[in-house]
């Protein structure tokens, strides 16, 4: 897995929800999938991270 920046060393319950998690990781991803506002706020927090990086696209 490639965690850089997060504070999100061993994410066993949902960051967004509070939900508990299958499993660390893939637990996450399988949650997400599965709560469509979860993995909206998920969405819209890596733009917020990449956005940072790619910092050229705004015209
Ligand atoms: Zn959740």
């Amino acid at each position: 897995m490639a965690v850089t920046t997060t504070d999100w060393s061993d994410p066993v319950s949902c960051p967004f929800c509070g939900d508990d998690l299958a499993s660390p990781g893939a637990g996450f991803v399988d949650h997400i999938h599965e709560n469509e506002a979860c993995e909206d706020e998920f969405t819209f927090w890596r733009e917020n991270v990449s956005g940072d990086v790619a910092g050229e696209w705004s015209g």
